[in-house]
């Protein structure tokens, strides 16, 4: 269900501007619809009260959680669509939440599980959003990543309809909305059109072109240096530090030549980059950095100027882990 979609329905049904906005805020909210107290001036339009039991139950049948994995860094919640297929949403520290925005994905991340079987299909803008009220129904929800599985700007218009809603009837401040991409230009584009506008993560992972079209074999070809110059561009319009991605692995892209070449792009830019040490994947041979070793890179970083954080993983896009709950059913359902 696309959000344009359910506003259309709830005119047709007599619901005047107050009564759709209220009833967003409530599904948004992770409460029932008709919640709230019930005045005269409020009273929903006949039929439109009479038909909230079935779209409460449509609403409901877009995202349920499958099953639940706490963590050190988070829960992830395996969540069954309405077509019976899965996608990931995290639970992260801090009142955050990281949604998935495609089931797979196209652009196929050596590192990454999702991108193992290529694109199965969109989320309609219902279906992220439906993620968030999902959450809501577990706990507060104050900040959310589309850095789970898939591309947003592969399924953009969604995205970006589901960002305007929660920046609004959401109750989300725009800041804690943080876009993410591995540099698609449609995203610079749309970006500076938008009436929320979101912070914005880029996945880097390299500073080096060569390493980083092997690293993301279907990302656009875009010159690292010239990526950071469209976020830098960005960050300075929005007000918010671009969040660089890193997923470190190690004799891959920890070495002198990496760090010196973020200390190149980023220097004096207005930027995080989070640097998220390789989760062990199966089947894949990569390694993940010695904790010792990835605190010095970050230290010396640190002392030239990059603001860096080292961070465990929940809700990265990048850390590898996101898809492995969907792959591991996928393969139990086989055997
Ligand atoms: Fe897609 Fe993100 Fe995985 Fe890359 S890391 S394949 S962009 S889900």
């Amino acid at each position: 269900m696309e959000i344009e979609q359910l506003r259309l329905r709830l005119r047709a049904l007599g619901a005047r501007p107050s009564h759709e906005a209220r009833l967003l805020r409530a599904w948004l909210q992770g409460h029932a619809l008709d919640a709230g107290p019930r005045t005269e001036s409020n009273r929903l339009p006949k039929a439109l009260q009479a038909a909230l039991p079935e779209l409460e139950a449509e609403l409901g049948a877009l995202a349920r959680v499958r099953s639940e994995h706490p963590g050190e860094d988070g829960t992830r919640l395996l969540v069954e669509l309405a077509d019976a297929q899965a996608v990931e949403s995290v639970l992260l520290p801090r009142d955050g939440l990281c949604v998935s925005t495609q089931v797979g994905c196209a652009v196929g991340c050596v590192f990454c599980m999702t991108g193992k079987d290529g694109l199965l299909r969109q989320l309609d803008s219902g279906e992220i959003v439906a993620q968030v009220a999902l959450a809501r129904r577990l706990r507060r929800v104050h900040k959310v990543v589309f850095m789970g599985m898939g591309e947003p700007a592969h399924n953009l218009d969604a995205v970006i309809e589901a960002i305007e809603l929660l920046g609004t009837e959401g109750a989300l401040p725009h800041k804690n909305l943080v876009l993410s991409t591995v540099g698609d230009l449609r995203v610079f584009e749309r970006l500076p059109q938008m009436r929320v506008k979101p912070a914005l993560a880029l996945s880097l992972h390299s500073t080096r072109a060569a390493l980083r079209a092997a690293l993301l074999p279907r990302a656009p070809r875009i010159d690292p240096a010239e990526l950071v110059e469209l976020g830098e561009a960005w960050a300075r319009a929005s007000g918010y530090p671009i969040q660089y991605q890193w997923t470190l692995i190690e004799g891959v892209n920890d070495g002198e030549d990496e760090l010196e070449g973020i200390v190149r792009l980023l220097a004096g830019k207005y930027a995080v980059m989070n640097m998220i040490p390789f989760n062990r994947v199966d089947g894949l041979d990569y390694r993940r950095p010695a904790a010792e070793s990835a605190a010095e890179i970050a230290r010396r970083l640190h002392r030239a100027g990059i603001l860096t954080k080292l961070r465990q993983s929940a809700g990265q896009d990048v850390d590898g882990g996101c898809g492995q709950l969907r792959a591991r059913e996928a393969k139990l359902a086989f055997v």
